[in-house]
């Protein structure tokens, strides 16, 4: 009897949550979650961001991936943003794939993008770094688990974006400079300006571009008020300056917004994430006005650190707090041209490796590793294929593309978005290089040197912003 009575009230309860005449108006719940994976390689790895290779020796601070997902009752997403230079869009795709078959969250509904610090192990093969294949499939599995502990940890949440300004810390890194100084490239001919062209350097003319001092942010709160984390993003190259394996500046965020917003020790932990905008062509040194201060080793990485959180914790109580906010993913993938060496540049980088002393991965100077790099991309394949992705949270979009864009192309999609609030994530969801515009292309300049940094043709940014547009507008129906 007892049994039956519990059968019934069992079936009625069914009943009542699938067919409930009432179901339609229950409230929406709003979740998230945050998580960290450790991705910290073994010493010994090849350290990614310079022209010659470096080992690791020692670690100053441990690396992340640091994961949110969000979800608003119907649609799922997960934003990754990894301690990594570069990372190559096999490494994400199987990242995507594990965590995909984990949690039913898809694929195209994931965003993952490299911090680009300068002191992380190599996962993509850049100048005289080579990848370590062995920290890949391990790197791989730790960004899936990362997207797994967030999902474990959902709970309601209240959600809200806003923007601040550090207007001191970003400075376009690409000069003009005075009529008759002779910039030589690697290639034999002449660029019309220079990166870093040296600290009050008296041949300054002007900067070649803008820079974009907003920090913008996505906070995650539980109904008690209590953080869940907290992404910004910011358009800074790196800062640099730790000794050994960093998180740079973005690792230093995490922990500093953390301590503003006394979110220390808490269960489950808070999840600070720092990711990169548009700095294919900033960075933090002031060129004109110079920087007579000497810095501590990793000084500097606190400094900018604590400006730029310190600028969020104060816009934060601006900010409104949503109950409920829809979310959506849109993404495609484009082809590109790549930009190989006609016969002529390749017989000339063929001769320059003929004759110099050293083969690599200890070839010295940029004519050398850039005569390495031009033999390497006439194999390259003449095509291309790159994921451009757009999410929408509310009324805030984020866009993303797997390029060390230029400052002036976010700029461009802020200025004429659809979305009343956006940014953009670099380096997202794979690694094709910088993207400069066709005009700065024109300029000349490291930025576009052909390389395996660089490669995508000239006319790529036009392209991929369009195909950001066409996601955007996907996203506002
Ligand atoms: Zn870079």
């Amino acid at each position: 009897m007892k049994y039956t009575v519990l059968r019934l009230t069992l079936l009625c309860a069914l009943c009542a949550s699938v067919v409930h005449p009432f179901a339609a108006d229950a409230p929406r719940v709003f979740r998230a979650g945050a998580a960290t994976s450790n991705i910290t390689p073994k010493l010994g790895t090849s350290i990614n961001g310079n022209m010659s290779d470096g080992k690791a020796t020692h670690v100053h601070d441990e690396l992340h991936s640091r994961a949110i997902v969000l979800d608003d009752g119907t649609t799922k997403l997960a934003i990754v943003v990894n301690d990594s230079c570069l990372v190559p869009r096999e490494v994400f795709d199987e990242a995507k794939r594990l965590a995909s078959e984990a949690t039913g969250i898809p694929a195209s509904h994931m965003l993952m993008s490299a911090t680009h610090t300068h002191s992380a192990a190599s996962s993509a093969s850049v100048f005289q770094s080579e990848a370590d294949m062995e920290y890949r499939a391990f790197f791989a599995v730790r960004i899936a688990d990362a997207i797994r502990r967030a999902n474990n940890n959902l709970a309601p949440a209240r959600i809200g974006w806003g923007k601040g300004s550090v207007l001191g810390q970003v400075h376009n890194r690409r000069w003009h400079m005075q009529p008759g100084t002779v910039l030589k490239n690697p290639f034999g001919t002449e660029d019309q300006v220079k990166m870093n062209p040296g600290m009050k350097n008296p041949a300054l003319l002007k900067p070649a571009g803008p820079t974009d001092p907003e920090v913008w942010f996505v906070t995650l709160q539980r109904t008690n008020g209590q953080h869940i984390a907290l992404l910004a993003d910011y358009s800074l190259h790196y800062v640099g300056g730790n000794p050994g394996i960093s998180a740079d500046y973005y690792g230093a965020f995490a922990d500093r917004i953390q301590e503003l917003l006394q979110a220390d020790r808490q269960d489950p932990p808070f999840v600070g994430l720092m990711a990169n905008g548009t700095s294919g062509d900033i960075n933090n040194i002031p060129w004109r006005d110079g920087d007579t201060n000497k810095y501590a080793p990793g000084q500097k990485i606190k400094i900018v650190a604590n400006a730029v959180a310190t600028e969020v914790a104060r816009a934060l109580p601006g900010v409104k707090l949503h109950d409920w906010v829809p979310l959506a993913a849109a993404q495609k993938e484009i082809s590109l041209g790549v930009r190989k060496p006609d016969p002529a540049a390749l017989d000339r980088a063929k001769d320059i490796l003929a004759k110099a002393p050293n083969q690599f991965p200890r070839l010295k100077g940029l004519d050398e590793i850039y005569a390495r790099e031009t033999v390497q991309m006439a194999d390259y394949p003449d095509r291309v294929q790159l994921i451009l992705q757009a999410l929408r949270i509310g009324d805030l979009a984020i866009t993303a593309a797997p390029c060390e864009i230029f400052v002036e192309i976010g700029l461009e999609l802020k200025a004429q978005n659809p979305f009343p609030a956006s940014f953009t994530i670099s380096l997202a969801n794979g690694y094709n290089g910088y993207l400069p515009t066709p005009a700065q292309h024109a300029l000349g300049g490291y930025e576009t040197w052909r390389a395996k940094s660089s490669y995508l043709e000239v006319n790529a940014s036009p392209q991929i912003t369009a195909g950001l547009r066409e996601l955007l507008g996907q996203l506002k129906k």
